[in-house]
């Protein structure tokens, strides 16, 4: 029997924030949009879930009423050291808290109703084709047709991407792994805290439900030298943290097991790959706690949008809608990044971390620059 290929005009592989927000978009001027999902919504997601006020309006203007929604807003930040030393700061533009699972699938719904067609469970296995004759699209539901196709599958690059090995802004070439928790727990809902241990930092903050964010980020030796044990590595590592020890051992976990990911690497790759677009941590992604890498996803799918309307309206070719992109993304996020890498290294190391937030401490004029830098405009 044969089997009918559908035709879109755009293709979208990975419906997290970024895929979804550009598909947003280009369904709002009348473009056909299929996003494949491996997942089905709603589902968790390890991430800090706080994001920068940067994102608001453009968050608002997709449709989401986060008004409504009565979402903490976050405007004070505490780092501490593993001594037990706490910087404390106001944090100039701040931020609000909402946990993946809800936001994922209030995007997830917007996007449905404008008309944009979401494959759950579906996995893209290859991409075949060229921006001047289109592309065939496999995936484990069936095979597609499509225009355009972009990339926004996250920090796992599939393997019918091609990406150069680059090891450019890469702090140290180490492998992190993520683990995180939602918890109830006694802490203020304005206010962001970002513990460091050995090889590593946590942070928490207030999302939606009434639940806490618990979430760290550490290098995949640390596990290793646990025995692969994540309990084991935080009561014998995080715990050294007296007020991390504290968040651990006094508050209500809302699922005894934490969702936990690896492989975890964090560098600058490129805006496209073989004439597919791509997009949020796909095209490149820094630590947590130097960059907001949410609102960079957002805001670059705002930037690829403005490329691809001009392209499907016949006022560009492919190869320059990529050019374009691309110029616009480095001038967005090169500075960004850059800081980004290099904020990296003054933290999870013991001596080094508690004399930088000594120095901070002393210094609000450094500590507002630095959190400025990872922090972008509103767009
Ligand atoms: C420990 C940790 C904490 C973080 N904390 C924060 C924070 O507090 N604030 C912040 O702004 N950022 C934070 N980040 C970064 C943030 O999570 C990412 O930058 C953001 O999720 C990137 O969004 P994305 O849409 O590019 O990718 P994702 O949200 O990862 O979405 C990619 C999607 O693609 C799907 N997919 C992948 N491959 C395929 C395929 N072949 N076929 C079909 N679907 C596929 C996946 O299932 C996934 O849903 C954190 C990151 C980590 C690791």
């Amino acid at each position: 029997m044969e089997t009918r290929t559908e035709h879109f005009e755009c293709a979208i592989i990975g419906g997290g924030l970024a895929g979804l927000c550009l598909a947003v978009q280009l369904a709002g001027r009348d473009i056909s949009v299929v996003v494949f999902e491996k997942s089905k919504y709603p589902f968790h997601k390890v991430c800090g879930e706080y994001i920068s006020m940067e994102s608001w309006p453009f968050l608002e203007s997709l449709g989401l009423p986060l008004a409504d929604l009565a979402l903490p807003e976050i405007n004070s930040l505490g780092i501490s050291s593993d001594h037990g030393f706490m910087l404390n700061h106001p944090l100039g533009m701040g931020g609000f808290g909402i946990s993946r699972y809800s936001l994922d699938h209030c995007l997830f719904e917007i996007a449905s109703r404008k008309g944009v067609r979401i494959m759950q469970e579906c996995r893209v296995t290859d991409v075949q084709g060229n921006a001047g004759d289109g592309f065939q699209i496999r995936t484990s539901a069936g095979n597609f047709t499509s225009k355009v196709v972009c990339g926004s599958y996250g920090k796992y690059t599939p393997q019918f991407i091609q990406l150069p090995e680059t090891n450019a802004f890469n702090a140290d070439n180490q492998n992190y792994i993520g683990v995180k928790y939602h918890i109830k727990t006694d802490f203020p809902a304005h206010r962001i805290e970002l513990h460091n241990f050995s090889d590593g930092y946590c942070g928490i903050s207030k999302v939606d439900r009434g639940w806490y964010c618990l979430c760290y980020l550490t290098t995949a030796r640390n596990l290793l030298e646990n025995g692969k044990d994540v309990k084991q590595m935080e009561e014998r590592v995080l715990y050294q943290n007296p007020l991390l020890k504290n968040y651990f051992t006094h508050s209500e976990f809302v699922n005894a097991q934490p969702l936990v990911i690896s492989n975890v690497q964090f560098k600058k790759k490129q805006t496209d790959s073989n004439g597919i677009f791509l997009l949020g941590d796909a095209a490149g992604s820094i630590t947590p706690l130097c960059g907001n890498g949410m609102s960079m996803g957002m805001r670059a799918s705002k930037l690829l949008a403005e490329q691809l309307f001009l392209l499907f309206n016949g006022k560009q070719t492919p190869i320059q809608a990529s050019q374009n992109y691309r110029r616009d993304w480095n001038a967005a996020f090169g500075t960004r990044i850059r800081a980004g890498y290099h904020l990296q290294k003054l933290f999870g190391k013991s001596r080094t971390t508690d004399l930088a937030l000594k120095l901070l401490d002393k210094s609000p004029w450094l500590t507002s620059k630095l959190v400025s830098l990872t922090h972008g405009e509103v767009f």
